[in-house]
């Protein structure tokens, strides 16, 4: 089984010691999948006429020159230094790359990005530039998909994206995220369902195996975009939910193989992660992107 993978050195850029971001993850992701069989492609920075299509122009303007208030850099969570800016364009452009190999393939991940905090007016939690709906809007603009689906199973709500795209019928958004975790104050997706604390993985593959099929069936998208966060598991240092390891490989099967069955191409974003040990965050990573090239080779 090969599929594509876009990665760029660049995903991973300093940030001041001991901050809980576990910027870390993404280097460990590529050593654990050095073995595995891909395509690597790598992406070009996003233009910030990209990144303004859906991010107010002075926002963008102010993290490209570098003068983004502290006020906003504190809501983001990290420094937005010159180095962070650029990682935050290639991961855009990397989304953008796996959604258009995607199209061409059936599959294909990129091994950063689901930064699904990020509004209209700007970044929020680890969040600067919204991948998933600088993507969407650039393949929209570019005529490569009619409509789209935004598939967030992050542990936290997808309250940039939902935002962004309120009221944009060809993008429809849906989340499953722990109902009494980040954000506090939720917006509104096509679809959201909140998830009660301690959820485990009998209960949400049975409302997952509700829920996606039916938007597929509705929304009849071109393409799903999928944040797969694994901070829905049970170890998760910002989670609230109760997902095993299989819980997630599980989900992340269902998703590329229900999709797929439909004849749905899928993109796949990695999403949140958090713990102490980086290198076990890291391979709940690479169980689930295996999991999927598997269920879209199958
Ligand atoms: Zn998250």
């Amino acid at each position: 089984m090969t599929f594509a993978l876009v990665h760029h050195s660049d995903y991973t850029a300093p940030l001041p010691p001991g901050h809980s971001f576990p910027m870390d993850k993404y280097g460990a992701v590529m050593r654990l999948l050095e073995g595995a069989n891909c395509d690597l492609h790598v992406p070009e920075s996003a233009p910030p006429a990209w990144l303004e299509a859906v991010h107010d122009p002075d926002y963008v303007a102010a993290v490209l020159d570098g003068s983004l208030a502290p006020e906003i850099q504190r809501r983001i969570g990290f420094p937005v230094t010159d180095r962070i800016a650029r990682r935050s364009r290639l991961v855009c452009g990397g989304t953008h790359l796996a959604a258009t190999l995607a199209l061409a393939s059936g599959f294909a991940v990129n091994s950063a990005g689901g930064s699904h905090h990020a509004g209209p007016g700007g970044g929020a939690g680890y969040c600067v530039f919204n991948d998933l709906a600088v993507a969407a809007a650039r393949l929209l603009a570019e005529g490569a998909v009619h409509r789209l689906l935004v598939v967030d199973l992050d542990v936290h709500q997808g309250d940039g994206t939902a935002a962004i795209f309120a009221g944009e019928p060809r993008v429809a958004t849906f989340s499953m995220h722990a109902a009494k975790n980040f954000p506090v104050r939720k917006a509104v997706s096509t679809r959201d369902v909140d998830l009660p604390d301690g959820t485990g993985d009998v209960e949400y593959l049975c409302i997952l195996a509700d829920e996606l099929p039916a938007l597929i069936d509705a929304h009849r998208p071109d393409l799903v975009l999928y944040q797969a966060g694994v901070d829905p598991h049970a170890d998760d240092r910002l989670g609230r939910l109760a997902l095993s390891d299989e819980g997630l490989r599980l989900r992340d099967d269902h998703v590329v193989t229900t999709c797929r069955a439909r004849g749905v191409p899928v993109a796949a974003t990695l999403g949140g992660g958090y713990g102490r040990d980086v290198r076990v965050i890291a391979e709940r990573h690479v169980r689930g992107v295996l999991a999927m090239a598997e269920a879209a080779a199958r």
